[in-house]
């Protein structure tokens, strides 16, 4: 079996102890190469400096949560380290970017401009986009103003990825409108959050579905010890694998290739599958 995890958070803190043991942690899982998100203009610098080092990939962007610190200069910054050379890798996806109106650590008006900015900039970079929503399941209403903004812009995107989806039925039908990717997490994996998931899971085309962790969070609920969620690693990526390809009916080495297929795909990576 193998797995690309296309979406870990290996520049959060709760990785400074031991971020390189992360990824031979993943790479004997089968887990590798990684895609490390960039959540804030500084974090994706430090992402592709990182990515660089270690042979990994990464994306550039800014979190609807970070949004309020975007702006004159933010897209020329992006522009500027999404393309390849100097001491960073070039950036493989523009995002994680999108809209999150439930905890609002940012204020709508500024996640919308922040949002809108960094489609207009895949568009021109012709890089795929790694897009962030909080489904109106969970709250905040930012759903709509989503597909607004994508919408508008659509015909001239590459390739999307809605991450870590988490939503509806409906939802779902207007990601695959939109020949959306669907990121699925862990998320999945929870019996109490993420059952509603399950009979949407074959609803997803085969050459649509791609895997991810977001470590450190969303930690599978059987994998927590002692009651306690603990931290999410990449290489808890083959447990979320062969929970999907059970929910699937299909074989896990399967489910992988497929994923490994479509991975390599949709961020046009210089991999053999
Ligand atoms: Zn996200």
């Amino acid at each position: 079996m193998r797995l690309i995890d296309i979406g870990v958070n290996l520049m959060n803190s709760a990785f400074d102890g031991d971020r390189e043991e992360q990824i031979l942690k993943a790479k004997k899982a089968n887990v590798s190469p990684l895609i490390i998100t960039g959540s804030s203009l500084e974090q994706s610098r430090a992402a592709l400096e990182f990515a660089r080092l270690h042979g990994l990939y990464a994306t550039a962007g800014v979190h609807p949560h970070n949004a309020r610190y975007w702006d004159e200069q933010s897209a020329a910054f992006i522009r500027n380290i999404a393309l390849p050379g100097g001491s960073v890798a070039g950036a493989i996806a523009l995002g994680e970017c999108g809209l999150d109106y439930d905890r609002n650590y940012s204020p709508h008006v500024e996640q919308r401009r922040c949002f809108e900015e960094q489609v207009k900039l895949a568009a021109e970079l012709k890089l795929p986009l790694f897009l962030h929503v909080r489904s109106s399941l969970r709250g905040g209403g930012a759903w709509e103003d989503f597909l607004a903004i994508l919408k508008k812009y659509r015909k001239d995107l590459t390739r999307i990825v809605v991450h870590c989806f988490t939503g509806s039925s409906g939802e779902l039908e207007a990601c695959l409108e939109l020949d959306a990717y669907i990121g699925i997490t862990g998320w999945v994996c929870d019996e109490r959050r993420g059952s509603h998931l399950w009979p949407l899971l074959s609803r997803i085309p085969a050459n649509r579905l791609l895997l991810e962790t977001d470590a450190p969070y969303l930690l599978p609920p059987s994998l927590s010890s002692g009651g306690r969620r603990g931290r999410n690693e990449s290489a808890n990526l083959v447990y979320i694998a062969e929970f999907v390809a059970g929910k699937l009916g299909k074989i896990a080495e399967t489910l992988a290739e497929e994923t490994f297929k479509n991975t390599v795909e949709f961020f046009n990576l210089n991999l053999e599958i």
